[in-house]
């Protein structure tokens, strides 16, 4: 019999990580992490102990801790994730302010997330605005299948969901703000076969040789999608802000910036179009 101080103190010695040992007891036992406050000197029957041991060998071994316990916070959002949804980043909330900053404050607005994943941006944003329409595509029916039961459970209403490629399946639909978290890294790079990528979808992480091949698609594809002056907002590598600069000036587009992250690396290029 262990107490939950010491299992705690030890699955932290194993894993280097306090806050990956409490994720994974607080999901063993099926509590919430404020349970962890206040029953420190509480002790593990055995088969909780078992299970905590079991989720702590998977995470020493390399299993994301957001595939083994399902879920992962983003924004305001406790949202559900599977190996077919890439794993939200902290990063990536810097997309939804700047779409929000960008929602026009009157009318009909309407927004689209292509490659939407576990549904975490789109979510955010029709969270956020409730007069937002949000649509959000995914290749995967799976991924889709995973941010529909994401959508429901936030009771979230302002979102439709369209099985596709990128802008594929929204044809004859404009938007005041099209925003992807597409795939973005190069095909050879060797991070995708080290940590927390292994586990993750490919088509979700890498895109050809300099990793653009779906930025660029996006470029071309979003200009007949977007209304006049609406805006279009991409996630990238912190070495692709240029590049990414230069494919929407060579496509006509305008007011092209680039924003940074909170550890100051280029992470989102957007601009305007017509
Ligand atoms: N930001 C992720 C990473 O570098 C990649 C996600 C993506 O390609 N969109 O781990």
């Amino acid at each position: 019999m262990a107490e939950v101080r010491q299992a705690l103190a030890s699955a932290t010695a194993a894993l280097g990580d306090r806050l990956e040992a409490e994720l994974l007891l607080v999901h063993a036992l099926g509590k919430p992490r404020s349970w962890l406050i206040a029953h420190a000197d509480d002790e593990l029957d055995s088969s909780h102990a078992a299970a905590f041991d079991a989720l702590v060998k998977r995470r020493a071994d390399g299993e994301p801790v957001a595939y083994i316990t399902g879920r992962r916070g983003f924004w305001s959002l406790d949202l559900e994730v599977t190996p077919a949804t890439l794993i939200p980043r902290p990063e990536t909330e810097l997309l939804v302010e700047l779409a929000l900053d960008r929602l026009p404050a009157t009318g009909a607005t309407r927004v689209a997330d292509l490659g939407t994943g576990s549904g975490a941006i789109a979510l955010a944003i029709a969270r956020e605005s409730r007069a937002a329409h949000v649509m959000a595509t995914d290749a995967s029916a799976e991924a889709l299948a995973v941010a529909q039961r994401n959508a429901a459970a936030q009771r979230i209403a302002n979102v439709t969901f369209a099985q596709g490629d990128w802008l594929s399946p929204l044809h004859g639909q404009t938007f005041d703000v099209i925003v992807s978290n597409p795939p973005y890294i190069e095909a050879d790079d060797p991070h995708l076969g080290q940590g927390d990528l292994r586990f993750e979808p490919m088509s979700a992480l890498a895109s050809g040789a300099d990793g653009l091949d779906d930025i660029r698609r996006i470029v071309t594809d979003a200009r007949t999608h977007l209304k006049p002056g609406g805006w279009l907002l991409m996630e990238h590598g912190w070495n692709q802000g240029a590049a990414v600069r230069a494919l929407l000036e060579q496509s006509g587009y305008h007011d092209v910036f680039t924003a940074q992250d909170l550890e100051q690396r280029d992470r989102v290029t957007g601009a305007r179009w017509r």
